[in-house]
């Protein structure tokens, strides 16, 4: 039998329906210390969010506020949102008032302080798992706000962003992923042109550069005019070019 893993001690499993209190507003105590000292995970739909936000492009954005690393135990490349040396490590959008891109911000910054796990069974399920990450400098959980993992993650608007960052599991879970290949580098350059450089990836739709089925012109235009189409495209083209073709 698989043992569950130990978790650390500031993280609690949490049942979908258990109770737990908090509140996070502009009078707690410590008002953004969470926006310090941080890695901040992005996934591809919260880069689709920030380049809203900030009117950049996923190019800008992957050269000016994103580290790309790539761990070598790890398949993929993980992406980080870059961080200020002030002497605070301050996250590049905080400021005084909170956060400047909050109507965008990332999913761990709205799930915080839940964490949640989607494992993809055998048979194609889905199982979500959460935990309560429970650290000792957030005053946020002595507010008496009661919630439970499903509400709050409503609350927090995370059902969206939840639906792209399962999408992606379908490449980061594939079966041959965790029997141990490991994708090429070439490989790698189509994972960040799909999921991470859609503005990249949008152009070479336009001028029918991808190796893929052609696709006619209204096709097109609704890709092109959409960006959550566009990415939900290309995580299935992603699939078809990693582990698709013979
Ligand atoms: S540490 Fe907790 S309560 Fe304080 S700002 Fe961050 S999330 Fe809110
Ligand atoms: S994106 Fe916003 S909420 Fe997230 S760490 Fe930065 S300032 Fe804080």
């Amino acid at each position: 039998m698989t043992q569950p893993p130990i978790l650390p001690r500031h993280m609690t499993k949490l049942g979908r329906s258990e109770t737990f209190t908090f509140s996070c507003h502009k009078n707690v105590k410590c008002f953004t210390e969470c926006c310090r000292m941080l890695e901040l995970a992005l996934t591809p739909y919260d880069v689709l969010r920030l380049r809203r936000a900030t009117g950049l492009t996923s190019r800008q954005l992957l050269d000016e506020y994103i580290i790309i690393e790539q761990d070598p135990g790890e398949p993929f490349p993980r992406f980080y949102l870059t961080m200020v040396d002030d002497g605070r490590a301050s996250c590049v959008f905080v400021s005084e008032q909170g956060c400047t891109v909050y109507p965008h911000r990332p999913s761990a910054c709205r799930a915080y302080p839940l964490g949640r796990a989607v494992v993809r069974c055998e048979n194609g399920t889905k199982e979500e798992h959460f935990v309560l990450l429970k650290e000792a400098h957030c005053q946020g959980f002595a507010e008496p706000a009661a919630h439970n993992a499903v509400q709050y993650s409503a609350e927090q608007e995370l059902v969206t962003y939840n639906r792209f960052n399962d999408a992606i599991t379908t490449i980061v879970q594939h079966d041959s992923i965790r029997k141990g290949r490991k994708p090429s580098p070439e490989d790698i350059d189509l994972y960040i042109l799909a999921l991470y450089n859609i503005d990249t990836f949008r152009e070479k739709v336009v001028a029918d550069r991808l190796d893929t089925i052609k696709r006619n012109e209204s096709e097109k235009n609704c890709l092109i005019q959409d960006d959550e189409k566009l990415l939900l495209f290309g995580i299935d083209w992603l699939h078809q070019q990693l582990f698709d073709r013979s």
